[in-house]
């Protein structure tokens, strides 16, 4: 069994540790989390080993969630987590309190426009993006890593935490990670253990869609056909969808046709109290 990483609440804890990888000359990567880790966590952590010391942090962000989501029942499985970590050889996890992210007196947040105001998340969770730029800017700041890992899965918060940090001179490399998916394509997702199992069964939906309108944009089909085609289907299925959408890849602003690419389409839909969001590209 390798050595358990070191857990640390406090920042001047953390700063003593980071102080110790840079006086050896080591690079950091970062990967975020809020917990209840699965594999697609871990596929980050795997790219991660690029550097030479490898810190995740756990922090269930309360920022980024509006008073009527989940945050009081989010899962929590931090024994797991750690057991988890130590298998991967994490060197560090921060995992500050509360009260030590957001201290009395905080009075900052971070205001993202670009990828994060293209009316796709924004528009469903309009404090969600301003949450987590705050939160991920403070971990920047208090890990200064040399690069971080953020999963496709979460297709807009990568683009727009790679435009702060690029946008702030925060000095980090945001690296994305392919989006890891169970046998049936479902994205692992920490919010999927809320699906019941006859949820469950549909939730690849979202998946087969993804890949067929995928496929179909790529052979020459209008993009408005398929896309108002998929959405159908996705609601056939007992879908409430938010969206879905094809955007461009980088800007995620809207296309017309294949030309306006690269492409990714989007989605976000709800099934029953749960909701999944996942994408692919064409
Ligand atoms: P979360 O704990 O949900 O905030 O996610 C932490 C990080 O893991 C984010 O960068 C997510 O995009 C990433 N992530 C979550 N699920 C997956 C997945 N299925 N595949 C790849 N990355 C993921």
């Amino acid at each position: 069994m390798p050595r358990g990483p070191i857990i640390v609440r406090t920042i001047k804890a953390l700063d003593r540790a980071m102080a110790n990888f840079r006086a050896a000359g080591e690079t950091v990567a970062l990967v975020p989390t809020m917990g209840a880790l699965h594999a697609g966590h871990l596929a980050l952590v795997r790219r991660a080993r690029r550097a030479d010391r490898v810190v995740a942090s756990i922090f269930v962000n309360p920022a980024q969630f509006a008073p009527t989501e989940d945050f009081a029942s989010y899962p929590r499985t931090f024994e797991a987590d750690i057991a988890a970590l130590r298998a991967e050889r994490v060197d560090l996890v921060w995992a500050p309190p509360r009260e030590v992210m957001y201290p009395e007196g905080f009075a900052t947040s971070v205001a993202v426009k670009g990828p994060a105001t293209v009316d796709l998340e924004d528009r469903f969770r309009p404090h969600f993006f301003g949450g987590v730029a705050t939160v991920v800017a403070k971990l920047f700041g208090q890990c200064r890593p040399d690069i971080a890992l953020f999963g496709e899965k979460d297709y807009q918060q990568l683009k727009t935490v790679t435009r702060m940090a690029a946008d702030l001179d925060l000095k980090v490399k945001v690296i994305g990670v392919p989006t890891v998916r169970e046998k049936d394509g479902l994205a692992l997702s920490s919010r999927n253990v809320y699906l019941s199992p006859a949820e469950r069964a549909v939730a690849p939906t979202l998946y087969r869609t993804l890949k067929e309108s995928t496929a179909r944009i790529a052979a020459g089909e209008p993009i408005v056909r398929v896309m108002s085609e998929g959405w159908i289907a996705i609601e056939a299925k007992g879908f409430a969808v938010d969206y879905f959408e094809a955007r461009h890849a980088e800007s995620l602003r809207r296309v017309e046709t294949v030309d306006d690419g690269p492409l990714r389409l989007l989605v976000a839909a709800r099934l029953g109290k749960t909701r999944l969001i996942d994408n692919m590209a064409v």
